[in-house]
């Protein structure tokens, strides 16, 4: 949480890290490093709050090697306090001024310090991977024999490779007798493999943030190292690896970084197929093109039609939606999809069924969730309001929401309602004008998300952006409540396969 917070642009309240503490304690994180208490009083706030929640997870506050920041740190009453001091010559040099000499004597100063007044400590060589091998060993001991009860090595800046790593950590590992810990930066993408092969080499934790966060390009990442140690190494942690997706979406929600669509494990393409051959092999046997079971993880698989579709994805998508065409009525089905794709349109879910419906003749399904009224006021220089009434299964709902615009409030609105009826929220909007002019078509693509990870999108057109927006949400909305009355998953059960040998 302290270096994920450290994101460029993102700052959390003590209420939001205490939401997000509270998930990562359930996910079975054994340490959570709760904060910097230094940086500010909302930070020692924040911290205090954790550290008193009685959360499963140990709790950690982090201190500089200096007397003021563990006493900070120590007024939290956290579990354990890890203290830094950076051992390169690059910030001995720039930025501490300091010597190797006095370096080391404040680091053992600072450990002493903090074990005399009963605190656990982990020690971290600040830009470890940079420092000389000798220097940073002969730190580590002078901590360990201070008491120091772990040591970190941070590559801080993300330039170590896999096989370097192993030979530092390896060397480490052979000259104390303290456990380690693994810390690394993914500024060449390699915090991940690094981070395993520091396990590899012997360290026996490793720091890691949920879907990546961190300094500059981030710290490896909490799900991909799980993932990779349980299924690539074949080795436990204490993670309830379903809880992974959820935990994600919370800290994408609070933090407002949104996680990139082809991330390993979180995101959104992760467990998406389109193409006809895969989809064909998903169909028959998932681990033809799935490395990962979905549910493994809290997610599920989806399907997208497109123009790379095959015969067999759309006659599952069809069976999904409850629709059983002739074979010659699914080939015209499938040139349908294929050709709105070679137009370049992204398919929404109610493209397929509006297609399938016009092929089969038949009317589409009675909206479950109805929009009844809805007003929007906007201004200069008032807050813009909307409100809204929605019906479902005869009874009446209404919410108004303020937002940024008409649209932000118009969809917060309708979320209000979504969210309380069926934990239904936006995940994706998108709008395009498709002709020039004020009175300009405005298109809105959107994909909404329920708890359990089912997703449906929607796409709806007209000259009003507010209109074609919350159009495309409620029939989002009634087509996610429409699969969850239909999906009796068209897929079945996985055999359980080794994927490798550590
Ligand atoms: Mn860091």
């Amino acid at each position: 949480m302290r270096d994920g917070e450290q994101t460029p642009g993102v700052s959390l309240t003590p209420d939001e890290k205490l939401e997000i503490a509270s998930q990562l304690s359930n996910l079975g994180v054994d340490t959570i490093e709760a904060g910097f208490p230094i940086t500010s009083p909302g930070e020692i706030q924040a911290v205090k709050l954790i550290a008193g929640a009685g959360l499963k997870s140990e709790i950690c506050a982090l201190a500089r090697a200096e007397q003021k920041d563990i006493d900070l740190a120590l007024g939290c009453n956290v579990d354990l306090i890890h203290i830094f001091i950076a051992t390169s010559d690059i910030h001995l040099k720039h930025k501490l001024r300091m010597t190797r000499d006095e370096a080391f004597d404040r680091a053992v100063k600072a450990v002493q310090y903090a074990k005399d007044r009963g605190a656990q400590v982990e020690f971290s060589a600040e830009d470890a991977t940079r420092s000389d091998p000798d220097y940073l060993i002969k730190v580590f001991q002078g901590v360990s024999d201070a008491g120091a009860d772990r040591v970190d090595i941070p590559d801080t800046v993300g330039v170590m490779a896999p096989v370097p790593i192993f030979d530092l950590v390896s060397r480490v590992k052979k000259s104390i007798s303290t456990p380690i810990s693994m810390h690394c930066h993914d500024d060449f993408g390699l915090a991940t493999a690094n981070t395993l092969s520091g396990v590899l080499a012997g360290a026996e934790r490793v720091h890691v943030a949920v879907n990546g966060l961190g300094e500059r390009a981030g710290n490896a990442s909490l799900e991909e190292v799980v993932m990779s140690i349980h299924n690539l190494y074949q080795k436990k942690t204490n993670i309830n690896t379903r809880l992974l997706y959820e935990t994600s979406r919370l800290v994408s929600r609070l933090t407002g970084v949104v996680v990139q669509p082809n991330k390993a494990i979180v995101g959104e393409n992760a467990f998406g197929h389109e193409s006809g051959i895969h989809v064909h092999g998903i169909i028959n046997m998932p681990i033809t093109y799935e490395p990962l079971e979905p549910e493994l993880v809290g997610r599920t698989r989806w399907i997208q039609a497109g123009k790379h579709a095959g015969i067999h994805g759309i006659k599952a998508q069809m069976e999904q939606l409850g629709l059983s065409p002739t074979e010659v009525q699914l080939r015209e089905i499938l040139t349908r999809v294929k050709d709105l794709g070679d137009k370049g349109k992204t398919l929404t879910d109610t493209d397929l069924d509006s297609i399938a419906r016009s092929v089969l003749g038949k009317v589409a399904e009675k909206r479950l969730l109805e929009l009844e009224d809805m007003s929007v006021m906007t201004g200069i220089n008032s807050t813009p309001t909307a409100s809204v009434k929605l019906s479902m299964d005869g009874n009446t709902y209404v919410a108004a929401e303020t937002g940024v615009g008409s649209v932000d409030s118009a969809i917060k609105a309708i979320q209000k309602i979504s969210e309380r009826l069926a934990s239904i929220r936006l995940k994706e909007y998108r709008l395009e004008a498709i002709t020039g002019g004020t009175d300009a078509l405005g298109e809105v693509v959107i994909k909404v998300e329920d708890k359990e990870g089912n997703t449906a999108s929607a796409r709806s057109s007209s000259g009003d952006i507010v209109i074609a927006s919350v159009e495309a949400m409620i029939e989002g909305i009634n087509r996610i409540l429409m699969k969850r009355k239909l999906t009796e998953s068209v897929i079945g059960p996985r055999p359980k396969v080794r994927l490798a040998n550590p």
